[in-house]
């Protein structure tokens, strides 16, 4: 996926229209359950797969540290946009930034979906 697509995708995300098991409830699907594919403890949206808005049930954190600890700084795509618009930094950095959480956005939902489409959760490493 190119930096154009990454980028596409995080503003589908960040307008909440992934196809989310709480979005595809919202929009009337029929689907069984809406809990999270990856950690299945979590009601599947964008900020309980991407930031840390409930920390007790956040897939990111999950993830990213075996210890509990959460290593998102930020709660929700709100909160993420306005630490990048106040960045003391040339503009050609706050892009960097951006670029890497497009990626983190993209690199997760993949996880997710090969997850539900593989039909087995990941494991992680000790
Ligand atoms: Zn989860």
């Amino acid at each position: 996926m190119d930096p154009f697509e990454t980028q596409h995708f995080s503003l589908a995300a960040f307008h909440k229209r992934l196809p989310t098991k709480s979005n595809l409830l919202r929009r009337g699907v029929n689907i069984s359950s809406a809990t999270c594919s990856l950690c299945n403890d979590g009601i599947e949206s964008e900020n309980h797969l991407f930031f840390n808005a409930d920390s007790q049930n956040t897939c990111c954190s999950t993830f990213a540290d075996g210890g509990g600890r959460t290593a998102v700084l930020f709660s929700n795509f709100d909160q993420l946009i306005d630490w990048c618009y106040q960045l003391d930094l040339p503009r050609h950095a706050k892009k960097g930034f951006k670029g890497v959480f497009y990626a983190y956005i993209w690199s997760l939902w993949s996880l997710r979906n090969s997850t539900i489409f593989s039909n087995s959760r990941p494991v992680r490493e000790s």
